[in-house]
């Protein structure tokens, strides 16, 4: 901003051949004030340099802050997203819980309108499935098939194996002493 003064050391040397006094005189106030404006100027120069300085350190200051508490907020964002997914996770589960639940219920309520016994859903005390402790097949254990020798005896004769009554006219047997139909004594 401010051109650096060079050092007016060529005007003191244009003076040399002056005779003035008074033009000598003023050459060096004014070579004076040159110099004083030189010093000046590089005074303020520093000033403005050092001003730059602390403003950039100012500002690197600000942001590092920023980014720290950028950090910091992101940080504590994740913390709250994880604890919100942690409390969705656990709503889930009971939720799934309570889905059972009822599920079990209902279940439960439809067994008795129905009554019957619930189903055991435990261990099974029967056989393991693969294997039989019945008979191999092909043997038979139990009693023999009946068996057929011929036809049986003829039952005797219907005229003999009947007696006919003699009130109703219904056929009894001829072991009966009364009518089966009507009571009537049988006649032997
Ligand atoms: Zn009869």
């Amino acid at each position: 901003m401010y051109p650096r003064r060079r050092m007016p050391i060529a005007r003191t040397a244009m003076l040399v051949g002056a005779t003035s006094h008074v033009a000598r005189n003023s050459a060096r106030q004014e070579n004076m004030a040159a110099e004083n404006a030189y010093y000046r100027d590089q005074a303020r120069q520093q000033e403005m340099q050092q001003q730059a300085q602390m403003q950039a350190q100012m500002q690197a200051q600000q942001q590092q802050q920023m980014l720290a508490q950028q950090q910091a907020q992101q940080a504590q964002q994740a913390q709250q997203q994880a604890l919100q997914a942690q409390q969705q996770a656990a709503a889930n589960e009971e939720a799934i819980r309570r889905g059972i639940a009822q599920h079990e219920e209902e279940r439960r309520r439809l067994e008795q309108q129905n009554q019957q016994p619930p189903p055991y859903q435990g261990q099974n005390y029967g056989p393991p499935p693969g294997q039989n402790y019945g008979p191999p097949p092909g043997q038979n254990y139990g009693p023999p098939p009946p068996q057929n020798y011929g036809t049986p005896s003829p039952q005797p004769n219907n005229a003999q194996a009947v007696m006919t009554c003699d009130q109703c006219k219904s056929s009894n047997q001829v072991t009966s002493l009364f009518c089966s139909n009507c009571g009537n004594k049988l006649a032997h």
